[in-house]
């Protein structure tokens, strides 16, 4: 494309919240043929609120609560916002947490009171050698409404859930409609559980969901579908989608997000408005289309 052409679209860009980064970004955005979403803080608003807390083991409701909120105020996680502001909504206050540590898409844990607290995902249960089947059948019925799931355990003895609801964002099955109209292919790949991760891409058609992907789990399905010969978008807010979006053919950062992502794009939306893709990928049509 002449520089001429470029700039006027990157100028449209700019004015649709659309912030493209060079001439490169917006050629091989013209030849995706795939885009891979992140869940959390992408199709989502990314700020979870509280919906569920429950204890099991003979552990109340609001100890589980007070227990992670002590743990989640070390993390800055959008799961720990949640948690942590849940707990002081219900007037419930927090204590020290000692060896604080965060495993990246799985979960934090840490010591509270001297007993050894830890909050997270089902693989981070299993990791830790936490049997959580009592509380299976609750976590899987709060799952198939999109809700995120985590279970707490007490000294290796699964003591309770937390769910939290993160809603998704009111332009994204617009921007997924848009994207199919395109013939794109649209896939989710979130480090979210399985059934919440269906959930949601049902409620979005869309076309196909990796789950329980950690970042490089992220990267590897870019890489994959590249050699298939796919050329790829990667959408994403968080440091767990920076490898995506650097080995993807077009890195879509959200604005909203972690300064990572933003710095392993090519392209940035704003305002984290996912109409963005679809408006960006025709401005790149267009811009090619011009030239020819
Ligand atoms: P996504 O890929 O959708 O943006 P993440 O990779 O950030 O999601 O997180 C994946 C999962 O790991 C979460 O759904 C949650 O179960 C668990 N997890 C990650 N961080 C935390 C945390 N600070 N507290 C509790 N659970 C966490
Ligand atoms: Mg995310």
């Amino acid at each position: 494309a002449t520089p001429m052409s470029i700039m006027t679209a990157t100028g449209r860009g700019a004015q649709a919240g659309v912030l493209i980064k060079d001439a490169e970004a917006l050629e091989r955005l013209a030849k995706v043929d795939t885009v891979i979403v992140d869940k959390t803080g992408t199709l989502t608003e990314g700020k979870p609120r509280l919906s569920e807390v429950a204890g099991s083991a003979g552990f109340e409701e609001n100890e589980i609560l007070r227990l992670a909120a002590s743990l989640e105020k070390g993390s800055e996680h959008p799961l720990a916002d949640a948690i942590v502001s849940g707990a002081s909504a219900r007037g419930v206050e927090t204590a020290e947490c000692r060896n604080f540590q965060a495993v990246t898409g799985k979960g934090v844990s840490g010591t509270v009171e001297s007993r050894t607290v830890a909050l997270g995902n089902g693989a981070f249960m299993r990791d830790l050698g936490v049997d959580a089947a009592s509380l299976a059948d609750r976590s899987e019925s709060l799952q198939e409404e999109g809700k995120t799931v985590m279970i707490v355990s007490v000294d290796g003895t699964a003591a309770g859930l937390i769910a939290v609801a993160d809603p998704i964002k009111s332009e994204a099955k617009a921007a997924v409609e848009m994207l199919h109209q395109s013939g794109l292919r649209v896939i989710m790949a979130t480090g979210d559980t399985e059934r919440t991760a269906k959930a949601v891409a049902a409620e979005l058609a869309i076309d196909d969901v990796l789950a329980g992907a950690l970042p490089e789990d992220k990267r590897d399905l870019v890489q994959k579908l590249q050699g298939e010969g796919r050329k790829v978008a990667m959408a994403g807010d968080g440091i767990n989608d920076a490898p995506a979006l650097a080995a993807a053919d077009v890195g879509i950062a959200m604005g909203t997000g972690a300064d990572v992502a933003v710095e392993s794009a090519g392209i940035t939306l704003l305002k984290g408005d996912l109409a963005g893709i679809a408006k960006a990928r025709t401005l790149a049509e267009a811009t090619l289309a011009n030239i020819r």
